[in-house]
């Protein structure tokens, strides 16, 4: 039987690059996304991508910072495809601002997305995972969560927390035969970084060795591994994509 990968977020960016390197390597996909607008406009799309490269995929709609959807889901995941063998926490926002201007809205806001988020998925999944007694759990954090980045702490806070999930899952889930291993992307071409300043881009751009910024397949291929059995001995691990930006 197929294996099945779980994707949050994965109507656009990274996610929806990871949701079809995952079908061309053979994995039956869900596709997250949150909303009906996002469904229909992105979602179904990249359902429909995965379907053209010969497996079972569908879109499943659900806010994953709601605890009680993504129990939702994941029982209508496993009820549509047999198992979960793959989970990708990739869902995330950004809600920027200095630390003495940030309100408490736009902090919960983020944390609420990018950190609960992993909490509510790997709770739910986790449980799936254990009864096989198998899985790959993989969260997307970033090189803000490692290094952290003025101007973002609501968005390194959960980063980083997402690394603290990464290594207690690892550890608490190992014994059952799951992995789980975080990826820390630097600066990537999607929607979240084409919302920065010419400015900031520029300066980024200093730090990068590789002098560009990555493309989401360049993360996508990295989660292909962690997901694959070539990658089964290797877990609690944080794996920078960043072009040689942090170091
Ligand atoms: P993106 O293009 O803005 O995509 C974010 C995705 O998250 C969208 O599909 C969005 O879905 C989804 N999402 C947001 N809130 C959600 C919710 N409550 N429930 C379900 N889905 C939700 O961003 P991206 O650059 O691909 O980022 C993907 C991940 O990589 C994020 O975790 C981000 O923090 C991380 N990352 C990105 C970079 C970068 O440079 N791009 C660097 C480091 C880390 P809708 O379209 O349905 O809203």
């Amino acid at each position: 039987m197929a294996k099945t990968a779980l994707i949050t977020g994965a109507s656009q960016g990274i996610g929806a690059c990871i949701a079809k390197r995952l079908a061309a390597d053979g994995f039956n996909i869900a596709v997250n996304c949150r909303g009906e607008w996002e469904q229909e406009n992105g979602g179904n799309q990249v359902a429909e991508a995965c379907r053209a490269l010969g497996v079972e995929a569908e879109c499943f709609l659900c806010d994953v910072s709601d605890f009680d959807a993504c129990a939702a889901m994941t029982k209508a995941v496993k009820e549509r495809f047999g198992t979960i063998d793959v989970l990708v926490n990739n869902a995330g926002i950004t809600k920027d601002g200095l630390l003495v201007r940030m309100s408490k809205e736009q902090f919960d806001a983020v944390t609420n997305v990018n950190y609960n988020s992993v909490f509510n998925m790997t709770r739910h999944v986790g449980g799936v995972m254990m009864r096989q007694k198998s899985g790959h759990i993989i969260n997307i954090s970033s090189v803000a969560g490692v290094y952290g980045n003025p101007g973002q702490i609501n968005y390194s806070a959960s980063k980083a927390g997402i690394i603290g999930m990464t290594l207690t899952t690892a550890k608490e889930l190992g014994p059952r035969n799951i992995t789980c291993n975080a990826v820390a992307p630097g600066f990537i071409e999607t929607a979240m970084t084409a919302e920065l300043p010419e400015k900031v881009r520029e300066e980024s751009m200093k730090l990068v060795s590789l002098k560009r910024y990555g493309k989401p397949e360049e993360v996508a291929s990295v989660v292909a591994f962690l997901a694959s059995d070539d990658a089964s001995y290797v877990s609690g691990q944080v794996i920078v994509v960043d072009g040689a930006m942090m170091m």
